[in-house]
């Protein structure tokens, strides 16, 4: 454990304060000195810190021009708006809105959600087939408790979202992945994989500007994987917490719409368009199956958190979420047109990056002599950070990939950022 983290430990150490990095360090020896292994239940004696997690904690210096998190901009969160929706819950609905709820969450917002995904997605649901989650994450934990048993398949895109990889392996799946191209997951190749691997029991794709790639899967696709689904009867796991943001190009349909008989569970979430502090999101699918969901949530934490989920019902009640999402919409495609136009002045040629019409991230290739690690390290020391690739393919490998995050830095040090990364990509490619 110590030589898989220990690359960012160092290339940290001298931008780190006492704290931030020597907490961490504790930690881990704590963990390995104290020989707590047979204590452990199976499913965590293997489970490793999270690398962007551990490049976050000594990245949140302001002198770093960090591209490694995955934030949203916080200036940008309503304050003022969420402000007075809390005085107000408080004051016409308080008794109601401090009690336990029922575990499926708060029936207004249910319906805003389903008739919101109903414009937006073109799927036909109403609140019964939703279940209110703390962020899009849980959904991912409790699609793990629903369906997986150890030993079973998750099929995913080639890379995939970091922690979705942990919340799923936790129960004991191994991932299989699907090569993935500028239209997201390939069809013929997943084709060949359900008829070929045993024992599959989901396919995890991010539609929507993926995390990491930013990429979205083409309008073909997703019918053609409903339909794959269905026919392999295999379960499709939706995520989509940035299918909100797009900043150029057409909303398509989620792969759910084009499902007839209940294979896609999806997620949603409030923390792109909103804030993420609130930890409110979903999962949206067959009643049947959400009833499943809803009484495993039960043992979780029995319901979310019903304050925030009457606050954020208010705030959709009496603000206009569009407005809201048009601002954000405005911030960060700018940022993104400074990183995509400084990425083609300074990167030197050979590397390649994708150009995500919306989300979060963009995705850098180098060419195979390089390795993103070591790039890591030079940039930190020059106060630039970004997320390696490696972790994000679930069996290896990839390691001259890196994910870059834009939208929680401003427009100048963007630019300052890439030509600095630029820089340190040519004294590589010389050596
Ligand atoms: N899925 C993906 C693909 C993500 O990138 C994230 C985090 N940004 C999540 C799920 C979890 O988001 P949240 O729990 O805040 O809704």
């Amino acid at each position: 454990m110590f030589c898989e983290l220990s690359f960012i430990s160092l290339a940290f150490a001298h931008l780190s304060n006492n704290d931030g990095l020597c907490a961490q360090e504790t930690i881990y020896f704590n963990a390995e000195g104290a020989q707590m292994n047979n204590a452990y239940a199976q499913r965590v004696v293997n489970l490793k810190a999270s690398e962007i997690r551990e490049i976050l904690k000594v990245t949140q210096q302001p002198s770093v021009i960090s591209f490694a998190g995955g934030l949203p901009a916080p200036e940008l969160f309503p304050i003022e708006a969420i402000s007075n929706m809390c005085a107000s819950v408080l004051a016409n609905d308080g008794q109601r809105a401090l009690q336990y709820a029922t575990t499926e969450g708060y029936v207004s917002l249910r319906q805003w959600i389903a008739a919101r995904m109903n414009t937006t997605l073109g799927t036909v649901l109403d609140e019964d087939n939703i279940l209110i989650t703390n962020g899009s994450q849980q959904g991912l934990d409790l699609s793990g408790k629903v369906f997986i048993d150890e030993g079973d398949v998750v099929l995913c895109e080639s890379p995939t979202y970091l922690a979705a990889i942990t919340a799923f392996r936790a129960y004991g799946c191994n991932f299989v992945e699907v090569p993935t191209d500028e239209e997201g997951m390939n069809m013929d190749d997943l084709d060949r994989l359900l008829k070929t691997t045993d024992r599959v029991k989901g396919i995890y794709v991010i539609p929507n500007f993926q995390n990491p790639t930013g990429r979205t899967m083409s309008l073909e696709r997703r019918e053609r994987l409903a339909k794959l689904a269905a026919q392999h009867r295999v379960m499709i796991f939706e995520d989509n917490p940035y299918g909100e943001l797009r900043f150029e190009g057409k909303y398509l349909p989620s792969v759910q719409s084009f499902d007839k008989e209940g294979w896609v569970i999806s997620f949603g979430s409030f923390s792109k368009i909103l804030c993420p502090g609130f930890r409110i999101g979903w999962v949206a699918g067959d009643k049947e199956i959400v009833r499943k969901y809803v009484l495993v949530k039960q043992g979780v934490d029995l319901q979310s958190n019903t304050f925030v989920q009457a606050v954020i019902a208010a705030y959709l009640e009496q603000h206009d979420i569009d407005e809201h999402i048009k601002t954000i919409l405005g911030v960060y495609k700018t940022r993104r047109d400074v990183l995509l136009s400084a990425l083609d002045r300074h990167f030197p040629q050979g590397v390649q990056h994708t150009r995500p019409e919306g989300g979060l991230f963009a995705w850098v290739t180098l060419p195979d002599s390089l390795n993103a690690r070591h790039i890591l390290d030079d940039c930190v020391a020059r106060k630039v950070a970004f997320v390696p690739g490696g972790p994000f393919f679930p069996n290896g490998g990839h390691e001259n990939t890196l994910r870059l995050n834009f939208s929680n830095m401003e427009e100048g040090r963007i630019e300052e950022g890439i030509a600095i990364m630029a820089d340190v990509l040519n004294r590589h490619l010389k050596t």
